[in-house]
């Protein structure tokens, strides 16, 4: 197990099988089930994350938020953050979950997410460009500010190698020293509509109920079909 700080909320955890066997594989946007018993807790608890890394067969990466603080910590995001250590070993589930690129169609691909919703799209992401696709990818990204903003260099490098791939960036509230976001405030689609609002596009996302209730609405008022309208709730299924 390793363990990679992406930004002041989000940390990384990989993992790797301690027989050294290979992994289960998996299709970029599914998740992998954690157990956990943390000691200050009567239960063992499980909890769900999004692979973050596009499949290497050798490894799992996921990507987790401390959620809440104080009273409202939560349980297992904040105990993966302070007392998981390089090193420990952990039971997972193996991956699952039916959000993932299931679209047949060479067509433009919109990636959108909020905050920690990204990590399903940077396993899409980074899974379309090992492929080496030359469908035009949009990669629409909204969080508070740089100093919260997990993997904005990576996806930066992305798009400067690869013509096809952009990247879009809302900071809710940018600080003096926030660079590199193209728009400020709340994500706002009908700001950046001629850069996605294409023939053919499959839209896939992920992000706050509230966030992801206004993109739906925005998509199918821009007359987007369901078949072109793929979404993740970090949570029990909710019709949006
Ligand atoms: C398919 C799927 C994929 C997911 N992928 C990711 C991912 O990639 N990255 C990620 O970070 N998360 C992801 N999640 C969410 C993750 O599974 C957990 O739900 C999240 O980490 C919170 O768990 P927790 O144990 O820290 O919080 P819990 O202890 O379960 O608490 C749940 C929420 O309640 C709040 N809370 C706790 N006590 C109070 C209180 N007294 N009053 C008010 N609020 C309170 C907490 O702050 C927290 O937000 C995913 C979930 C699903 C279902």
């Amino acid at each position: 197990m390793d363990k990679v700080k992406e930004s002041d909320l989000i940390t990384s955890f990989y993992f790797e099988p301690v027989d050294g066997l290979p992994i289960a594989d998996f299709q970029p946007g599914q998740y992998i089930g954690i157990y956990l018993h943390p000691e200050h807790s009567e239960h063992r608890c499980i909890r769900q994350y999004s692979l973050s890394e596009a499949p290497n067969g050798k490894s799992y990466r996921i990507s987790v938020k401390r959620e809440g603080k104080g009273e409202t910590r939560g349980t297992i995001s904040h105990y993966l953050h302070d007392n998981v250590q390089v090193g420990d070993v952990v039971e997972l589930c193996p991956p699952s979950g039916d959000f993932y690129l299931n679209h047949r169609s060479d067509g433009p691909v919109v990636l959108m997410s909020a905050g920690v919703g990204q990590t399903p799209m940077l396993s899409m992401l980074n899974g379309l460009t090992r492929k080496k696709t030359e469908q035009p990818i949009i990669f629409v990204h909204g969080t508070m500010n740089s100093r919260v903003h997990a993997f904005g260099q990576h996806i930066r490098d992305i798009a400067e190698k690869n013509d096809n791939i952009e990247q879009i960036l809302f900071y809710d509230e940018p600080t003096d020293t926030c660079s590199g976001h193209h728009y400020a405030g709340r994500t706002d689609l009908e700001l950046i509509r001629d850069k996605i609002d294409l023939p053919e596009a499959h839209y896939y996302f992920c992000g706050p109920l509230g966030y992801m209730a206004i993109v739906k609405k925005t998509l199918q008022g821009w007359g987007v079909t369901e078949d072109r309208l793929h979404y993740e709730v970090f949570g029990p299924h909710k019709d949006l």
